[in-house]
């Protein structure tokens, strides 16, 4: 019988993600894995998918951005104005390959309709 790796022992299971054992309580049950568990820690998990939403949200980006022109020392009207250039320029690129998205269309629709008299 080939030797399989240990990955539970006396009620603690091998986080493969943080590589501690912990209790457990501390993973989700996953049927389909071989031990019954998932590889990783709830914890671990948890991170992980922190990180991937992160990694996803245009808003969190936006958001670490802000901070990050924040700590050089900008002011919020100065914050305030890269960020306008930026989208723009993201736009405008966007635009350029035709991946402009159904959202920004219709706004662009919509302000373009509009004859607004702001400014
Ligand atoms: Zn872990």
């Amino acid at each position: 019988m080939a030797r399989q790796n240990v990955v539970i022992r006396g009620g603690e299971k091998w986080c493969q993600m943080c590589g501690t054992w912990k209790l457990l309580d501390c993973f989700k049950e996953n049927l389909n894995a071989s031990c019954g568990y998932r590889a990783w820690c709830n914890e671990c998990t948890r991170e992980y998918m922190h990180d991937w939403h992160a990694r996803r949200k245009p808003a969190t980006r936006r958001r670490e951005f802000v901070e990050r022109l924040r700590e050089a020392g900008l002011t919020e009207p100065q914050i305030e104005a890269v960020i306008d250039a930026v989208v723009a320029f993201a736009n405008s690129e966007r635009r350029a390959v035709g991946q402009i998205s159904r959202a920004e269309k219709r706004r662009e629709q919509e302000t373009t309709r509009e004859p607004n008299g702001i400014g």
